[in-house]
């Protein structure tokens, strides 16, 4: 789901990433960029619109976080504001007393007999006692399927033949409250199309029973057409909430991404497959990281700001210019990388042409280069880690022994140490003109 939209992103993020500082017109570029991926998506034009504004503003805005890199500040700035369009999570509301009744509707074909099993399947694992209730006497095979999906995931399923549908629900709402069931799921009658005999049954049935919810069920691959089945029914009956089905097979996502903004109505599951348990209950935020295809890098973009020490920063920044950087601040800002995370999600992190250096790593050999440098500064005392130039030859072997590599580990680390010495040397002589060319 959301590939062709997350590649489209990607692009224009990379595009960023390039650039060490971002004018006003190179947010507006990525932000026409980013305006067109949406709309491809097939995301409602009033959505994107409102969308866009509000990234633009933040992004040209004085928001200023010295932990991140401009590319990164936008993907923030993008991410929060696709959680605010996807809505709160919203959860089942399965207060109050027993059997409590979740209604399905939606059209034929939306995937809602499925959903039910799936919703069932889903609140019994959560130690519900849940019984499927079969109201489409219409069409026997939809009797038929309801009552091979509860065979499969061992739920009874109540139907009646000859009995109308308000009148079915009713009576297995009653045989359910002798029973102890906790919670109820209606599978009601599809239609090809909204029209006013699906809806006045819908309402007869609620005038018997009052549902805990009533779900709308709709199918994401058929894109805004989505928008318009969820208001229709939305008009006619109270929907609690919404599943949209078949998110798997939908590259797009623009469905998914405007229906809540559009409609009023939160979304709440989505079917992710036609398996059982090929159900995910919404969550915006994770959502919103799948959207933009980097999960991994909010995530991290949120673990730097928290481990991001300003005032330490600072005063390394003018130590590595003054050319007093020592191991103790290496090894401090190895401490400060740990914090961080995993270190092949950090690599893939690093902007430009940092970032191209390292993907040509393999994420075990950085792993293991980054303990070996950790153990020998750790083995090195304090007055070694600041004066380097004692690590005379009997020094360096008392520190391979004590961390359990060799006196060659030992050179290496001490030569890359040298190296990053002098190029902040260099970097200090040229007035820091050599730096864009590294992280830019
Ligand atoms: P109903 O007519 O609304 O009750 O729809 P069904 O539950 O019978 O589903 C229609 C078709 O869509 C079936 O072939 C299901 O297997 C399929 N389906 C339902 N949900 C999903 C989903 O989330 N992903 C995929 N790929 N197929 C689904």
């Amino acid at each position: 789901m959301f590939e062709s939209l997350s590649q489209r992103l990607e692009q224009v993020f990379q595009q960023l990433r390039r650039r060490g500082k971002l004018s006003e017109q190179d947010v507006d570029a990525a932000m026409r960029e980013v305006r067109l991926a949406l709309l491809e998506a097939d995301v409602h034009f009033s959505v994107v619109k409102d969308f866009i504004s509000r990234v633009r503003e933040r992004a040209v805005g004085a928001e200023v976080s010295k932990a991140l890199n401009p590319a990164q500040q936008v993907i923030k700035i993008v991410h929060e504001e696709l959680i605010k369009t996807l809505g709160e999570p919203a959860r089942l509301n399965l207060s109050g007393p027993k059997p409590r009744v979740i209604m399905m509707v939606g059209l034929q074909g939306s995937g809602k007999t499925t959903a039910a099993a799936k919703l069932a399947s889903l609140l019994r694992s959560q130690g519900e006692r849940v019984e499927l209730v079969a109201a489409d006497p219409y069409r026997p095979a939809a009797i038929k399927q309801l009552q091979t999906l509860g065979e499969r995931i061992g739920v009874p399923v109540y139907t009646e033949s000859g009995v109308k549908p308000p009148e079915l629900v009713s009576r297995a709402f009653e045989k359910a409250q002798k029973s102890g069931v906790s919670v109820l799921i209606v599978d009601t009658a599809g239609r090809s199309q909204l029209d006013n005999a699906l809806m006045d049954e819908l309402k007869a049935i609620t005038r018997r029973v009052t549902p805990n919810e009533i779900l709308l069920v709709v199918d994401a691959m058929i894109g805004q057409e989505a928008l318009h089945v969820a208001e229709g029914f939305r008009d006619t009956v109270t929907l609690t909430g919404l599943m949209l089905t078949k998110m798997d097979g939908d590259a797009r996502g623009g469905a998914a991404i405007s229906i809540r903004a559009v409609t009023g109505v939160p979304l709440k599951f989505l079917g992710t497959g036609e398996a059982i348990d090929a159900i995910e209950v919404y969550d915006p935020g994770r959502l919103a990281s799948r959207i933009l295809g980097m999960g991994d890098v909010i995530g991290l973009i949120e673990r730097a700001e928290a481990a991001f020490d300003e005032k330490e920063a600072q005063e390394q920044a003018e130590r590595m210019l003054s050319g007093s950087f020592t191991l103790e601040d290496f090894a401090k800002q190895l401490k400060q990388i740990r914090k961080m995370g995993p270190l092949a999600q950090i690599l893939e992190m690093l902007p430009g042409g940092l970032g191209q250096m390292a993907r040509n790593i393999s994420p075990e050999e950085a792993e293991r280069s980054l303990k070996i440098t950790e153990a020998i500064l750790n083995s090195m005392t304090r007055e070694e880690r600041r004066r380097p130039e004692i690590l005379n030859a009997s020094r360096r072997r008392r520190i391979a022994r004590g961390s359990g590599t060799q006196v060659q580990d030992v050179n290496r680390v001490l030569k890359q140490f040298r190296d990053a010495q002098k190029m902040f040397k260099t970097l200090q002589k040229t007035g820091g003109r050599g730096l864009p060319r590294l992280f830019g």
